[in-house]
C-alpha cells in the first residue's frame, strides 16, 4: 500500500500549459467532462471507447498480432507510450511499443522473430516484415534492486542497469514523461490513465514523473527527450520540469558516445530538426551534441547560420514528403561549418593545398566530434565522401563532369552544394552548372563543359619565388 501511495504521488495532478487546437479539444472535452468511469485495481482510471475514440485500425498488425497472443498465453500485454500518446492526438504514430508482465525469456519464447538486446535496459525486438515491435517488461524501481545484475548506477548516479522487473503500476511510474505513460488494451478497448497523464495531454504539457533533477540525473538522455517531444508536438515543458533542463545540461557528458548517437537521430530525423535545433541551443544542450556546430552558430557568422538552417528546413521537408533522408547529410552538413573554418586557416596560415587542407581538417573535425557522439562507419564515410566531392564538383575540363556524375554520392554531394549556394556561398554559379548539366543532350553536355571556367581552387597555391634583392650583389 505505501508503495502504491508512492508511486501515486510520482504523478502530479495539476497542470499549466496551453491548451490544445479547437478540434482535439471537443475530442477531450467529451471524455474529460464524463465522469471518469471506473477505479482500476492499481492506480489508474480506466476509459472505455465512448471516452478515448481511439480508432484500432490505426494500429499496426504486428503490434495487435503481439498483444494477442501475449494475452493468449495469459500475460498482460498493452500498447504503450508513443503509440497510445499519438493516437490520442489524432497522429500517426511512428512505431508500437508493448509492455507486458512476461519476462524477455517468456517474450522470446512465444514468437520466433524475437531477440532480446540491451544490457543496460533489456527488452524483446518481434519482428514483423520491415517492422519492429518493441516489447518491454514492466519494471519497477531500481531502488528494489536485489543485486548489481537487476541495477547498476555510476557514482554520478547514472544507471547503467535497469531490470528490476514489476506490475504495471510500477511501469507507468519509472516511465519519463507522464504523457508516455498511458496504456491501451485493444482486447478490451481500454484505456489506463495513471496520475496526470491525460490531463497533460491535453493542456499540452512535458511533465516529468517524480522528481524532475533526479530522473534527469539517472538518466540524463531524458533532458533530450524533453525537448524532442516539446518541439515534435508542439508542447510546452512544465517549469519544474524544465528548470534542470538548462541547469544540468552537464549530465548529457556522462552518456555514452553510442548511446548519443541514436538519441541524435531520434532528434534530427522526426520532421521538427527545425524547432529542434533551436530548443536544443536554447536550453544549452547542443553544445554536448554538436560542440563545434555550437561554437560556430555563436559565432553568429550568417552562412554557417543559414546552411544549417536550411539543412533542418530541407530534412523536415522531405520527411513530410515522404522522401528518404540519411544521416550522413544532416551531420555533413552541422559539421560544415567547424570544417569550412579549419580549411581556411590551413590554406592561408599554413599554405596547405585545398585538397590536403580538406583531408586534415576533416579528420581532425571528425575526431573533435567522435569524443561527443559516435559516427557508424555507414554514414561516416558517405559524409566524408559528400565534402570530398565538393572539390571535385568545380572541375569540370574535360571528362571528369562525367566521372563526377556517376559517383554513387553525386546526388547527395549536389543537393550540398545547391545548400552552399543557398546559405549564401558563392560559387559562381556551379549549382547552377550542375543542374543544367544533368538534363542537358550530350551535345549541350558538351558545350557546357567547353564553357565551363577551369576552376583553379583545388590547386596549391603557387608559392611565390623571392626574387634576390639587386643590392645584394652590389653590396657584395
Ligand atoms: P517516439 O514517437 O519517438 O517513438 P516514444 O514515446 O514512443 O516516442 P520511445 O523511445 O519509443 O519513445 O520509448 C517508448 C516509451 O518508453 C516511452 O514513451 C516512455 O514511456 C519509455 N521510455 C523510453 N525511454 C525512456 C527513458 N530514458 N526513461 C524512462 N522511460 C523511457
Ligand atoms: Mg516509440
Amino acid at each position: 500500500m505505501a508503495r502504491a501511495c508512492a508511486r501515486l504521488a510520482a504523478f502530479p495532478q495539476a497542470v499549466n500549459g496551453p491548451a490544445l487546437p479547437f478540434c482535439m479539444l471537443n475530442k477531450f472535452k467529451r471524455f474529460l467532462s464524463k465522469p471518469l468511469s471506473k477505479k482500476g485495481d492499481g492506480d489508474y482510471i480506466a476509459l472505455g471507447p465512448s471516452e478515448h475514440h481511439i480508432d484500432d485500425a490505426l494500429i499496426s498488425r504486428g503490434a495487435l498480432q503481439v498483444i494477442e497472443t501475449l494475452q493468449s498465453a495469459s500475460f498482460e500485454a498493452y500498447l504503450v507510450g508513443g503509440g497510445v500518446r499519438d493516437l490520442l492526438l489524432d497522429g500517426k504514430p511512428k512505431d508500437f511499443d508493448v509492455a507486458t508482465s512476461a519476462t524477455p525469456e517468456e517474450v522470446k519464447k512465444l514468437f520466433r522473430s524475437a531477440r532480446i538486446i540491451g544490457r543496460r535496459f533489456r527488452i524483446v525486438h518481434v519482428r514483423f516484415g520491415r517492422e519492429i515491435i518493441e516489447v518491454t517488461t514492466f519494471r519497477s524501481s531500481h531502488t528494489e534492486a536485489a543485486n548489481d545484475n537487476e541495477a547498476q548506477q555510476t557514482e554520478e548516479g547514472v544507471l547503467l542497469r535497469d531490470n528490476v522487473y514489476g506490475d504495471i503500476a510500477s511501469d507507468a511510474a519509472r516511465r519519463d514523461f507522464t504523457v508516455n505513460a498511458l496504456y491501451y488494451n485493444p482486447a478490451k478497448s481500454e484505456l489506463l490513465n495513471f496520475g496526470s497523464s491525460l490531463d497533460d495531454l491535453r493542456k499540452r504539457c512535458i511533465r516529468v514523473i517524480g522528481d524532475p533533477e533526479t530522473r534527469y540525473k539517472e538518466d540524463p538522455v531524458r533532458l533530450l527527450r524533453a525537448v524532442r517531444f516539446a518541439a515534435k508536438l508542439g508542447f510546452s515543458i512544465e517549469p519544474a520540469s524544465e528548470k534542470p533542463i538548462r541547469e544540468h545540461a552537464d549530465y548529457l557528458s556522462h552518456i555514452p558516445a553510442a548511446r548519443l548517437f541514436e538519441e541524435v537521430l531520434k532528434l534530427f530525423t522526426n520532421g521538427s530538426a527545425t524547432a529542434t535545433l533551436a530548443s536544443l541551443r536554447d536550453y544549452g544542450l547542443l553544445a554536448y551534441l554538436f560542440p563545434s556546430l555550437d561554437y560556430c552558430l555563436n559565432r553568429g557568422n550568417e552562412t554557417d547560420n543559414k546552411l544549417v538552417s536550411h539543412a533542418c528546413a530541407n530534412t523536415d521537408k522531405r520527411i513530410r514528403q515522404g522522401k528518404r533522408i540519411t544521416p550522413a547529410f544532416i551531420y555533413a552538413a552541422f559539421l560544415w561549418p567547424a570544417l569550412r573554418a579549419s580549411m581556411r586557416t590551413k590554406v592561408s596560415d599554413q599554405n596547405m593545398a585545398t585538397h590536403e587542407a580538406m583531408q586534415q581538417a576533416a579528420q581532425d573535425v571528425v575526431s573533435q566530434q567522435l569524443q561527443h557522439t559516435a559516427i557508424p562507419k555507414r554514414f561516416l564515410i558517405p559524409m566524408r565522401e559528400i565534402w570530398a566531392l565538393q572539390l571535385r564538383l568545380p572541375r569540370r575540363d574535360k571528362r571528369r563532369a562525367y566521372v563526377t556524375l556517376e559517383h554513387p554520392r553525386f546526388r547527395a554531394a549536389y543537393d550540398f552544394l545547391l545548400l552552399r549556394e543557398q546559405a549564401g556561398e558563392d560559387l559562381d554559379g556551379l549549382g547552377m552548372w550542375w543542374t543544367r548539366f544533368q538534363n542537358a543532350s550530350e551535345p549541350e553536355q558538351q558545350e557546357l563543359i567547353a564553357n565551363a571556367k577551369r576552376d583553379k581552387s583545388s590547386r596549391p597555391p603557387r608559392r611565390r619565388r623571392r626574387r634576390k634583392p639587386k643590392h645584394d650583389s652590389e653590396d657584395a
